[in-house]
C-alpha cells in the first residue's frame, strides 16, 4: 500500500454516518486507513461535542444543495464561479485560512453521499443544456488535499464528462494528480494552484502544503499532458522585502509554464473580516501581517489601504504581463477604480468579468 502524504497522516478518528458506511468513498476510506476502526452515527445523530479538531474525518450524508453560487461580494467585482461543494475544512494550516473564522470547527467533512450529488448536477446539466458552466470545488475546502484517501475528485472528472458544457477548476496547494487519467476532455479540467511570494509559502503555509516548485512542476506536467492551468495570487501579503519575493515567484512560473498554458491568473489583496484577524492572531501569534495598515471597505472586511493595494497588485501585473500574460489577469473583489489603476482596464472593458472568464475557462 502506498504511504499516504504527510498532510494525511494524522487522521487519528474516522467517523461515519451510517447512511454512507457502504459507498465507495467510505470503502477506500477503510482501505487506505486499515489502523483506525470507523464510529458509526446513527441517522439523525450528530458528532459529540468536543470532537471539533482537524484530525477527525467524518464521511458524512449530506443533505444540503452541492451546486451553489460563489459567496462572492456584491459591492465588488466578483467572477461568478459555481462551487460544486464537497466537504469542509483542511488540514493544511495556512494561517491567512478564511475557513479558520468560517466554520464552528475543523472536523475534516466529507459528502460521502455522491449518488445524490450525481443526481443533482445531471438534473441541473440537463435542464439547461445550452448554457455553461465554470465551477470548482475548491471554496470550503481545498480540491485535492484529500483525494488520496477519497478519491472524489477522480469521480468528480469522470461524473462530469458526460457534460462537455461544464468547465471545473480543481484549486489546490498539494501536488495529486491521480484524477488525471479519469478526464475524458482535459480541456474542460482546469487544475489551479495558489501562488503566494516564497516567504509567504515557507512562513504562512505551515509546511505541510506543497513547496513553490513542486506545485510549478505539477502544473507543467498538467500542462504537458494538454491541460491548462490556472494560478491564484491569493492573498497578496503586505510584509517587508514583497517586491523580491513575488518578482521571484513569477519567475519561477515562467520557468514551468508558457503564457498559452495558463487560463487565468487571479490576484487578490489579503482582506479579512474582524473574526478572521481574532482567528490568526490566536491561532498563528507569530504572523504579523495582520497588523498592517487596513481599511473598512463598502462590504465590511478589511483591505489594506488603497495605495498600498494598487502599488502590490500593479507590481504583480506589471511582472505577469512581462512574462506574456495579460487578458489571463483578473483582480478578485476590486472595485473598478482599482482595475484600472492596476490593469488600465475595468471589467466591461473584457465584455464583463463573468463572461470573460467564461471565454478564457472555455478557450473561446
Ligand atoms: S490550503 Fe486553502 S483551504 Fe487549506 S488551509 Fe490553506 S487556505 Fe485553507
Amino acid at each position: 500500500m502506498t504511504a499516504l502524504p504527510a498532510h494525511l497522516q494524522g487522521i487519528s478518528r474516522v467517523v461515519m454516518d451510517e447512511a454512507v458506511a457502504n459507498t465507495p468513498i467510505a470503502r477506500r476510506v477503510r482501505d487506505k486507513l486499515p489502523h483506525l476502526t470507523p464510529e458509526t452515527l446513527a441517522e439523525g445523530a450528530s458528532l459529540t461535542p468536543g470532537l471539533d479538531r482537524e484530525d477527525i474525518l467524518y464521511l458524512k450524508r449530506y443533505k444540503g444543495r452541492f451546486l451553489r453560487h460563489c459567496p462572492g461580494t456584491s459591492h465588488y467585482r466578483c467572477c461568478g464561479y459555481q462551487i460544486i461543494h464537497i466537504g469542509e475544512n483542511c488540514p493544511l494550516r495556512c494561517s491567512y485560512c478564511i475557513l479558520q473564522a468560517y466554520f464552528q470547527d475543523r472536523v475534516l467533512k466529507v459528502w460521502a453521499n455522491q449518488d445524490d450529488l450525481w443526481a443533482e448536477l445531471e438534473r441541473a446539466f440537463e435542464s439547461a443544456p445550452g448554457r455553461r458552466y465554470r465551477v470548482g470545488t475548491g471554496e470550503f475546502t481545498d480540491s485535492l488535499v484529500l483525494e488520496a484517501l477519497t478519491g472524489y475528485s477522480r469521480d468528480l472528472v469522470g461524473f462530469l464528462g458526460r457534460f462537455p458544457q461544464v468547465c471545473l477548476e480543481l484549486k489546490s496547494k498539494v501536488v495529486d494528480l491521480s484524477w488525471m487519467d479519469a478526464v475524458r476532455d482535459p480541456s474542460r479540467v482546469l487544475p489551479a494552484w495558489s501562488m503566494n511570494a516564497p516567504f509567504i509559502v515557507e512562513r504562512e503555509e505551515q509546511g505541510q502544503c506543497a513547496g513553490l516548485e513542486e506545485r510549478l512542476a505539477a502544473a507543467r506536467r498538467c500542462a504537458e499532458a494538454g491541460f491548462r492551468v490556472c494560478l491564484h495570487f491569493d492573498p497578496v501579503i503586505h510584509f517587508p522585502g514583497w517586491q523580491d519575493g513575488y518578482a521571484r515567484t513569477v519567475e519561477m512560473i515562467f520557468d514551468h509554464l508558457r503564457p498559452e498554458n495558463i487560463a487565468y491568473v487571479s490576484m487578490g489583496s489579503f482582506r479579512h473580516m474582524p473574526d478572521l484577524k481574532r482567528c490568526i492572531s490566536e491561532n498563528f501569534p507569530q504572523s504579523s501581517y495582520i497588523y498592517g495598515e487596513f481599511v473598512t471597505g463598502i462590504d465590511g472586511k478589511q483591505r489594506l489601504l488603497r495605495p498600498l493595494r494598487v502599488e502590490q497588485l500593479r507590481f504583480l501585473a506589471d511582472r505577469l504581463r512581462g512574462g506574456g500574460l495579460d487578458r489571463q489577469l483578473y483582480l478578485c473583489m476590486e472595485s473598478d477604480e482599482v482595475w484600472r489603476a492596476v490593469l488600465g482596464r475595468t471589467p466591461e472593458d473584457l465584455g464583463g468579468l463573468y463572461r470573460h472568464l467564461m471565454a478564457q475557462a472555455f478557450k473561446d
